[in-house]
C-alpha cells in the first residue's frame, strides 16, 4: 500500500472528543499487515495509563488474529484540518518490537514519501555487551 493511502486511512479515524478533562481520538493510526488487511486505532490519552493510536491499531490487528505489520503510520490534524504524519514515540517503538512477529522489519511511515524500518528507529534494542 502506498504511503498516502495509509495516511488517509489513519486520518479518517481522527475524531477528537473530550471526556472530562481528557482528550481522546485526536491521533489516528493505520497499519497494513502482510495479508493486506488494514487496521486503525485512535489514542486514548489518559493520565499516565493511556495508550497511543499505534498501540490501538496493533490491538485491533491482534483482535482479528493477525500478528505481522508491514507498514504503520500515525496522523494528527491541526485546527485548520491539515493532516500531519507523526513519528512513533519511544514507547510505541518498543511496543512494535515486542508485539510484531517480524521483529524489526516494520516500515514506519514518516511522510508521504519517506519511511524508515523499525530497526532504524530503535537501533540498540538488544545490546548486551559483557564488560
Ligand atoms: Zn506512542
Amino acid at each position: 500500500m502506498e504511503n498516502i493511502g495509509l495516511i488517509q486511512k489513519a486520518a479518517s479515524v481522527i475524531a477528537p472528543r473530550k471526556v472530562g478533562d481528557r482528550l481522546f481520538g485526536d491521533v489516528g493510526a493505520a497499519l497494513v499487515t502482510d495479508k493486506g488487511n488494514v487496521y486503525t486505532g485512535v489514542c486514548i490519552d489518559t493520565s499516565g495509563i493511556g495508550f497511543c493510536a499505534e498501540q490501538s491499531a496493533i490491538a485491533a490487528m491482534m483482535t482479528a488474529g493477525e500478528t505481522k505489520v508491514e507498514k504503520i503510520v500515525a496522523t494528527w490534524k491541526d485546527e485548520n484540518g491539515d493532516t500531519f504524519v507523526i513519528s512513533p514515540c519511544g514507547h510505541c517503538r518498543e511496543f512494535m518490537r515486542q508485539t510484531h512477529d517480524g521483529k524489526m522489519d516494520i516500515e514506519v511511515v514518516l511522510s508521504k514519501e519517506k519511511t524508515a524500518k523499525l530497526s532504524e528507529l530503535l537501533p540498540y534494542r538488544d545490546s548486551w555487551e559483557r564488560v
